[in-house]
């Protein structure tokens, strides 16, 4: 009989916790918001709680594991977070901390790294070898798993498509380079391109339903979104040459990814007329904690 395995997505809102049992069902969910103010040894202790709360929850003495992921990135030569929305954890050795509050090892990744290794393990992306995770949502990001194994990378890094500098006269973006891919295709920057060509704000879900109703500005915006997405995407295709591509984050919904979208990638990779399958996530919020658990 196997452990029982116990996820944590740590968000800059709340920290979600799921409890599997050894044959992978489901048994226990629970969140708590993540501390307002953002101290690392509220978030640390927090954490701690919610990973001790969950563990409550198994029947017995038996023994379990530990999965987190976080929304940031950890340098896998030294344990250290250097790249976190949830900024307190930057320069902590939040997993070593956290080992010795809990008395026992566990693993830590990046969200998007969760998302990608779920996603091929048990999600859209079964069956295929190699899968390129692709998330846009408020930022973007992203992850990349060969034959269900994550590719991490030198500096846990391996997969962070968003912050590809690719307009010095674009948005300064708050990773300190100007013109990131996240400054142009997440939905806070798709908001921001329109407010600067109309002076006038709208929000994402606005501008896709302008398209679909054909209203001018919203067309524009919103095709240049998809010409974005593809000239990315199909730069990342070419690069990787993936078996598939699984989008995530709360842009996923937007159907014209995988109409439009998909056509524009195929256009902008190397070889013309790509086949790669451009897939909707299966695991939608669940991904993050689901994901965790099974790291
Ligand atoms: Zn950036």
């Amino acid at each position: 009989m196997g452990n029982y395995r116990i996820g944590i997505d740590l968000g800059g809102t709340k920290i979600e916790s799921v409890l599997l049992s050894p044959d992978g069902t489901e048994l226990h969910r629970s969140r708590i918001p993540t501390p307002k103010d953002k101290v690392y040894s509220l978030v640390l202790n927090a954490t701690h709680e919610q990973i001790l709360d969950t563990a409550g929850q198994i029947p017995g003495d038996h023994p379990f594991s530990v999965g987190i992921g976080i929304p940031g990135a950890m340098d896998r030569r030294t344990g250290i977070i250097h790249k976190a929305n949830t900024t307190c954890l930057i320069g902590k050795p939040f997993r070593h901390d956290l080992e010795q509050l809990l008395g026992q090892k566990i693993a830590m990744e990046n969200d998007a790294n969760c998302f990608t290794y779920i996603e091929a393990l048990k999600g859209a992306g079964k069956g295929y070898g190699t899968l390129l995770g692709i998330i846009m949502g408020t930022g973007c990001g992203g992850g990349i798993c060969i034959n269900n194994t994550l590719w991490k990378g030198l500096h846990g890094m391996a997969g962070e498509w968003g912050h590809f500098a690719i307009d010095p006269l674009g948005r300064k973006c708050y990773c300190g380079n100007r013109g990131c891919v996240e400054t142009k295709i997440s939905g806070s920057g798709v908001e921001a391109s329109f407010h600067e060509a109309f002076g006038r704000p709208m929000k994402m879900k606005e501008i896709v339903m302008g398209f679909r109703s054909q209203d001018p500005h919203c067309s524009r915006i919103f095709l240049q979104f998809l010409e974005d997405f593809g000239r990315v995407v199909g730069g990342l295709v070419s690069m990787f040459d993936p078996d598939a591509v699984v989008l995530g984050g709360g842009l996923s919904n937007i159907d014209e990814l995988y109409d439009i979208g998909a056509d524009r990638v195929s256009g902008y990779a190397f070889h013309k007329g790509t086949a790669t399958p451009v897939l909707k996530n299966m695991l939608g919020d669940s991904a993050g904690v689901l994901g965790a658990a099974w790291l």
